[in-house]
């Protein structure tokens, strides 16, 4: 089936046919993975699953599961949720139709689904049957000064565990009923975020892998799945090769990986950053393009490190990065197999890779 048409159509089918590196999307939404799908994607690279928490009966349900006092709770307003996001990946699966979905764990910017002010608290503590005064104590005790340098992504997920829990289940339900509905079985890509020690992934992974087998168990039947993690912190660059063991693919979050390296937030960049690059002393913006002195060298080091343990372990990248032509050059270079990035710019991206590996090719031979 041709994505595109007329002349536009035969050149983007001719940059198909010498690209090595695949090209996915980042995409939530079932318009995402569908404009994701027209523009050529071959895949989900990321599905974010926090931007599917933000609808009022969802959010709300969240902020229960945060501010319960005991697993019980917690569970319980997890439970909530289960079906909301069952629905939701039933639907990327059935538009993918069968190409690969990576689903990345909640990965929650959590002072954004706290409570905030009287009325939400005191609307919690109904929900809850608590007085105000201990909900109050609870938001306090967990709020942040550096939130995207805190209870962030899988230290969430295991301290609490239901959320994980919940997100695995509803995703082996989809993928069940999927392979039920069309004969086939779309083969999920789970995702750990902002992994930075091999314990966080092995305890993780366990979570989802106990999460599988009690799904299969109820349904009779198994599907095959894969679980890997993001590699967005120094430290996981470091420890790539610990990682590995644990990882059936690793995604580069160099959204995270340049904030990290640079010490530079992510969220202000915009403020002092362009003096620098105007002055010289950053040669280019460090969140659009990779570097490959700094971010870029951590980026090769973990590939290899990653390889070393497991030979051909597949590696992608997801942030910004991943739609930028330039660092797309860099991500062939480096041995990637996919980039991933939003679905206006996959058409660029296949032309990058297509770039990519014809410049190589010259190298080569000259
Ligand atoms: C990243 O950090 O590069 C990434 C893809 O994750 P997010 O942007 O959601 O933090
Ligand atoms: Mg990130």
């Amino acid at each position: 089936e041709p994505k595109v048409s007329g002349h536009f159509g035969t050149m983007m089918g001719w940059a198909d046919d010498v690209r090595t590196l695949k090209v996915r999307s980042n995409a939530e939404t079932p318009l995402d993975a569908e404009t994701a799908k027209r523009f050529g994607a071959e895949g989900i690279g990321l599905c974010r699953t926090e931007h599917m928490f933000f609808d009022p009966e969802r959010i709300g349900a969240v902020r229960q599961m945060i501010m319960a006092g005991d697993e019980d709770g917690r569970r319980l307003a997890v439970e909530k949720l289960l079906p909301f996001q069952r629905g939701d990946f039933i639907s990327l699966f059935r538009i993918m139709a069968g190409l690969p979905v990576t689903i990345r764990l909640l990965d929650p910017p959590l002072h954004e689904f706290l409570p905030h002010g009287d009325q939400e608290l005191a609307e919690i503590a109904g929900v809850l049957g608590v007085d105000f005064a201990t909900i109050q104590r609870r938001a306090g005790e967990l709020s942040e000064a550096n939130p995207m340098l805190g209870h962030r992504g899988c230290r969430l997920g295991i301290t609490y565990p239901e959320i994980y829990e919940m997100q695995a289940r509803a995703i082996f339900e989809a993928a069940i009923a999927i392979a039920v509905e069309t004969g086939a079985a779309p083969v999920p890509e789970i995702m750990i975020p902002l992994v930075g020690t091999p314990r966080e992934l092995e305890i993780t992974r366990k979570l989802v892998d106990d999460a599988a087998a009690a799904v299969f168990a109820v349904h009779g039947r198994t599907i095959e799945y894969q679980v890997g993690t993001m590699i967005e912190l120094p430290r996981a660059a470091l420890l790539a090769d610990k990682i590995a063991k644990s990882a059936d693919f690793f995604s580069f979050g160099t959204n995270d990986l340049t904030q990290t390296v640079y010490g530079l937030s992510r969220d202000d960049a915009g403020k002092f950053l362009p003096k620098y690059v105007e002055s010289g002393i950053y040669d280019k913006d460090p969140f659009v393009t990779l570097d490959r002195d700094g971010v870029g060298l951590l980026v090769q080091m973990a590939a290899d490190k990653g390889r070393a343990t497991k030979p051909g372990l597949k590696l992608g990248i997801c942030g910004e990065h991943g739609g930028d032509p330039a660092s797309i050059a860099f991500c062939q270079e480096a041995g990637l197999d996919y980039v991933s990035c939003s679905p206006y710019r996959v058409p660029v991206a296949r032309l990058a890779a297509a770039q990519a590996a014809i410049g190589n090719r010259v190298d080569r031979t000259s």
